[in-house]
């Protein structure tokens, strides 16, 4: 896809969005498919990083700004306790090429993973 991403027209109003929350590098919206209590998709406001390993690389400070934003939104929405997913790599399931962490809290139980 050209242009900004789905994220970035979301950001800009250009489409709706439900932003939660948000800092001078980040924002918070509700995902649109929720797969938990609380879904929240974490995400930096420049489209620059494709995927978590391209930030990591690259600004490893922004990453830990997504973290601390997950953070918050976990203790506002939930009991503070929450699952961070990046999906890395359309074999991976990712679909929206605009690095984004997926915030999973609530009740989680019958969602575990792993373990
Ligand atoms: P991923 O598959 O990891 O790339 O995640 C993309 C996520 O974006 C999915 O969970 C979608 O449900 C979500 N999504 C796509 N379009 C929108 C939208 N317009 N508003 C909110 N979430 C969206």
């Amino acid at each position: 896809m050209t242009g900004p991403s789905v994220f970035t027209r979301i950001l800009e109003g250009s489409i709706p969005g439900d932003i939660v929350a948000e800092t001078e590098r980040v924002f918070a919206i509700s995902d649109i498919n929720p797969q938990a209590p609380v879904h929240v998709l974490v995400i930096p406001k420049t489209e620059q990083y494709r995927d978590v390993a391209e930030l990591a690389a690259g600004d490893p400070e922004l990453l830990a700004e997504m973290v601390a934003l997950a953070r918050r939104v976990a203790d506002e929405r939930a009991d503070g306790e929450f699952r961070l997913i990046f999906n890395t790599g359309a074999g991976a399931g990712q679909t929206v090429f605009h690095v984004h962490a997926h915030v999973l809290a609530g009740d989680l139980e019958e969602k575990s993973l792993v373990g």
